[in-house]
């Protein structure tokens, strides 16, 4: 699949696969296609919780879109589009990571000329208003800079409020917010209720009131449908707990009490069993600078099946790779148990985890159901890989790959070969060894996390290219494992520089213990050209001359890093992460930086969701559900208006 689909001002698209969906069976395919129409019916409620004015701008901007009939082929016109895109983009006005104001890229006058000839004739007009009163009122919104400034104002010398942008408060300053709060949250117990996570606050003739967002309340309409939704997908959860919290979460959507929030989520983090799992609801609180109301999300994800059969096998056979591991014989684990990782992939996105999306999940977000009853935290494997792919298709292989041998192979088994990297690095890599009595975390200071995965990912590497990775099934060749160690090294000494500044040095300590490998490894195969730096043409490539003898290096690095943190050798993880992890190599870091430029890669992505289709049988029984991938963003973005547009313009 061609994760790419298109890209435009600062933005990417990539399209996501949902591997496994196919071989569910029909209960689960079900739930999760009715799951995902709740996902997406909520997608309005966050347009108008971003702005006031974006629903009106949607609607006004999609017309224009559909209508007009003037040229399409000027480069005005083409401004616009992008415009459009990146409004669509942000579920709203506003830059969806800046939070300011999208300039428009286009002139007041060809504005006008775009409303001349386009069609106006089915258009809704928000009540009581007329053409005119309402286009003069979004002019402005768009391209007064005065206007709607900044959605989330961070900056404290300001009232957060007054200059916040959102659509979370009407005519309540900061002072007046914090007072109303506060005084709910003194009169609540012990495990308070997320005051006001759900509702809009106002002030109505001098009074603070919230307009709380439920079925008979405010977004009322849109949140009819999520429960009409939800309630079709209860027939097919999965086991009794799915079934319950669904309904505590359908109650709390139609009363908009959120003590049947809590319930909810205290039920959704005991319930471990089902393969099926997914978030909907007012969630996350960056959208308010005062970090109380809600954006409206979803999410629907599934296990992965294949990965968690990988993770599996390498469990089971945890205790061979420790017997057989390049590490002293007394910092081995006699007994070692692997820890099955959990990997899901996401079947569709909505609201504020659409387009741009988070690549795991971990919740709930109240703090004592946190403290007493714990938390899910996954990754989002098939939103990982997607990103992956398309690394290997923006360019970046072409321009650091020493052959073409090496992106053949890194095209070939990449995926396959970081995927298993991974898993040897947390299913096995952090549970073996061993410490000496007396030992802890403590003793390597600030440089045990550099240690601790620089082991982890040693582990990985030294087992990847193992005969046993074959024997298990787990890679068709050694080419793969070949393929993991020219993208190992290619990154360590090469590429992960474009993540850093100019003059400045490596300080995230997954980047540290990455150099800190592929540089050791440099160093001391120096005098065998294990590893070579090659000049062609000005550019500087890494190449592995001698793969057995690289596997060596590692192993003896990783008998050393073993026996640092066993006994907890302070002077020697300093040295060995300063002298290696640290700094960069100032020449290199600037070719890299200038080579990297002229790729000109988007920096934001987001992502299209595949299209779900019922089939069902004459009687209307549903047979199948069908999956497919061929949607391209404006199709998408459009039918979603269409099909899920369930608010006014105006929401009071
Ligand atoms: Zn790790």
């Amino acid at each position: 699949m061609n994760v790419f689909a298109e890209k435009f001002a600062d933005l990417k698209i990539l399209r996501y696969d949902v591997p496994g969906f196919e071989s569910l069976d029909l209960n689960k395919k079900l739930y999760i296609y009715y799951l995902s129409q709740a996902a997406l019916c909520g997608r309005d409620i966050l347009w108008d919780q971003n702005n006031r004015y974006n629903l009106s701008i949607r609607a006004l901007l999609e017309t224009i879109w559909q209508t007009f009939c003037g040229d399409r082929e000027t480069e005005s016109f083409k401004s616009f589009e992008v415009y459009l895109k990146r409004v669509w983009f942000s579920n709203g006005i506003h830059h969806h990571y800046s939070t300011e104001k999208i300039p428009a890229g286009f002139s007041e006058t060809y504005f006008a000329e775009l409303l001349a000839q386009s069609n106006w004739s089915a258009f809704n007009l928000p009540s009581g208003k007329s053409f005119d009163v309402f286009i003069a009122e979004i002019k402005e919104v768009i391209f007064n800079p005065e206007r709607e400034v900044k959605r989330v104002n961070l900056d404290s010398e300001k009232d957060l409020l007054q200059s916040s942008y959102n659509n979370y408060y009407q005519y309540v300053t900061q002072t007046e917010a914090e007072v109303f709060y506060a005084e709910l949250k003194a009169k609540a117990g012990s495990n308070p209720v997320s005051f006001g996570l759900n509702s809009t606050l106002v002030k109505e003739n001098g009074q603070l009131t919230e307009k709380v967002w439920k079925l008979d309340g405010k977004y009322g309409k849109a949140i009819g449908q999520i429960i009409f939704w939800l309630n079709k997908a209860i027939d097919y959860a999965e086991n009794e707990l799915q079934k319950k919290y669904i309904g505590s979460l359908v109650q709390y959507y139609e009363t908009g009490d959120l003590s049947l929030f809590d319930q909810y989520s205290i039920d959704w983090v005991m319930e471990l069993e089902g393969e099926i799992d997914f978030v909907n609801g007012f969630i996350e609180v960056y959208g308010d600078p005062m970090g109380i109301k809600g954006s409206w999300e979803s999410i629907v994800n599934f296990k992965d099946k294949e990965a968690t059969k990988r993770a599996t096998i390498l469990s089971e056979n945890a205790q061979w790779f420790e017997d057989h591991s390049p590490v002293d014989p007394e910092f081995k684990k006699a007994e070692v148990k692997g820890v099955s990782a959990k990997v899901i992939n996401v079947a569709i996105l909505g609201g504020d985890c659409y387009p741009a999306t988070p690549i795991g999940i971990n919740l709930p977000n109240a703090e004592w159901i946190r403290e007493q009853y714990g938390s899910k935290s996954v990754t989002i494997e098939n939103i990982t890989q997607s990103y992956f792919l398309d690394s290997m298709n923006n360019g970046m292989l072409e321009e650091f790959a020493s052959s073409s041998e090496e992106i053949e192979r890194a095209k070939k088994y990449g995926y396959l070969a970081g995927n298993l990297h991974t898993d040897l690095h947390e299913c096995l890599g952090h549970g073996s060894g061993k410490v000496k009595e007396g030992v802890n975390t403590e003793n390597l200071k600030n440089y045990y996390s550099t240690i601790e995965e620089t082991r982890a990912d040693l582990f990985a590497l030294y087992y990847i290219i193992d005969e046993q990775m074959i024997n298990l099934g787990l890679i068709p060749s050694v080419e793969a494992a070949k393929a993991e160690y020219d993208a190992y090294l290619r990154n360590g000494l090469i590429t992960q520089l474009t993540r850093i500044e100019s003059g400045k040095d490596i300080e995230e300590s997954h980047m540290r213990n990455r150099q800190l490998i592929a540089r050791w490894a440099y160093e001391a195969g120096k005098a065998d050209n294990v590893v070579e730096f090659v000049c062609s043409g000005g550019k500087t490539f890494v190449r592995i001359n001698d793969y057995q003898a690289l596997r060596g290096l590692f192993g003896q690095l990783l008998k050393e890093i073993q026996r640092i943190k066993s006994e907890g050798d302070l002077e020697a993880a300093r040295n060995l992460v300063e002298n290696f992890g640290v700094k960069v190599d100032r020449q290199l870091h600037e070719e890299v930086l200038a080579r990297f430029k002229r790729l000109d890669l988007a920096p934001y992505s987001g992502f299209l969701n595949p299209v779900y289709e019922l089939k069902t049988l004459p009687g209307g029984m549903p047979s199948d559900v069908l999956i497919r991938y061929n949607e391209d963003y404006t199709s998408q973005m459009l039918r979603y208006s269409n099909d899920y547009g369930f608010l006014p313009m105006v929401n009071d």
